[in-house]
């Protein structure tokens, strides 16, 4: 059993104005039921059925992986063990570190407060593109080294001025049961949760999720169903499903980011198409992050995009209708700052992660013209910064 005695220490290598998102080091209960396994991060859960060949059936995600006793699914931290599916590394992370919240990135959650923010290894989609491989394609539960109770992480947080906690750097779908847990442990101490995700999951299980969460960045990684079989083999459908899911049925607060990758997705029209969408399904006040990709795991040989094109897709955003478009993993202070869509006065100066001018009221409205903004907001702006600081938990 996991210690309910914890220290947190400041680790090294605290990083300001990096790229990409993850930790800087890689060092119960369960909502879903009890232990099945002599393995303490061993859970039961509730998503499955068995099918007429004996199998089991894992229904978390649209993968609907069908596995025999032993095997695991393509997330590979969920595994069939006893005809039942099991998740493998509840309480298990891939490190902690405090962020800034808009590396999330999410530019209308409490801008400028810092976020803890975690991860365990695995994913549920298969990006050829993926910039955080290292973790969520792992095979290695060394990548693991960290270990947390809910109310262990909840309080670390709460101790360290954290105002949310961030499941990020790998999907936290595929770990359905312990970041829910840790959310309902966060937000008895009055943290909140923020999900960064793929929205690769199924009905039942979606609504469980995000009745847990605060705020989410999704992942809209292309708009093409093409894009999405042939480069994150899934489907794009499903993914539009936790969109209007989120929107029209959650008060989460939500903001999509979009890596765009030369030759890829990164065409004007493509990118309209989405954003037509966005604007007509979930409304203009949704923020949109164009980001920069860089070459990596199985897309070696695909140029970074270049700065142009997320310009470009911003602009193509803001004409479609959009609200609040940004360019991310670039320093662009005019396309990662926030302007009033009534009267377009620049109301939030970001420089990457650094906050300057701030031109909101204390209840989140324009000064110039009073509109009220979208987003949550607190009176003044956080403080945190640029910094990422990892955390080391000592038990
Ligand atoms: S969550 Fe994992 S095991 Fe379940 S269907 Fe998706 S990829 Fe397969």
């Amino acid at each position: 059993m996991m210690s309910s005695i914890l220290t947190w220490r400041w680790g090294q290598g605290a990083n300001v104005g990096a790229t990409g998102d993850k930790p800087d080091h890689t060092g119960k209960g369960g909502n879903g039921g009890g232990h099945v396994d002599p393995d303490p991060f061993t859970v039961a859960t509730r998503y499955w059925h068995q099918i007429e060949d004996g199998r089991i059936q894992c229904d978390l995600c649209p993968r609907a992986c069908k596995l025999r006793n032993g095997q695991r699914g393509l997330c590979f931290v969920r595994a069939c063990e006893n005809d039942q599916i099991v998740l493998t590394t509840y309480g298990r992370s891939s490190g902690f570190c405090v962020d800034p919240i808009e590396k999330k990135p999410l530019n209308h959650f409490y801008p400028g407060t810092p976020v803890l923010s975690f991860g365990t290894a695995g994913c549920n989609l298969a990006c050829k593109f993926c910039q955080n491989w290292d973790m969520s394609k792992s095979r290695e539960m060394e990548t693991l080294a960290d270990a947390a109770s809910p109310e262990q992480l909840a309080q670390t947080a709460q101790e360290l001025g954290c105002r949310s906690i961030a499941f990020t750097y790998n999907d936290p779908v595929i770990f359905h049961e312990y970041a829910i847990d840790v959310a309902q442990a966060a937000a008895a101490r009055g943290v909140q949760s923020v999900a960064v995700t793929a929205g690769y999951i199924c009905d039942e299980p979606r609504r469980e999720f995000f009745r847990h969460m605060d705020a989410a960045n999704v992942d809209l990684k292309g708009f093409t169903e093409r894009f999405y079989h042939r480069i994150c083999g899934g489907h794009l459908a499903d993914v539009l499903d936790t969109l209007l899911y989120i929107s029209s049925e959650t008060s989460v607060w939500l903001e999509l980011t979009t890596l765009l990758i030369p030759g890829e997705n990164d065409d004007p029209k493509e990118i309209e198409a989405m954003c037509r969408w966005v604007v007509r399904h979930l409304g203009p006040d949704v923020p949109m992050h164009f980001t920069a990709f860089h070459p990596d795991y199985r897309m070696m040989d695909t140029p970074r995009t270049p700065g142009s094109t997320l310009a470009r897709a911003r602009e193509v955003a803001l004409a479609s209708g959009i609200h609040h478009a940004y360019t991310g993993n670039v320093h662009d202070v005019a396309g990662g700052s926030t302007y009033c869509p009534s009267c377009h006065t620049l109301v939030i100066e970001r420089d990457w992660y650094r906050l300057g001018q701030w031109h909101l009221d204390a209840q989140g409205c324009c000064r110039t013209c009073g509109h009220h903004l979208a987003g949550m907001f607190d009176p003044n702006p956080g403080q945190w910064g640029p910094k990422r600081r990892p955390v080391v938990l000592n038990r």
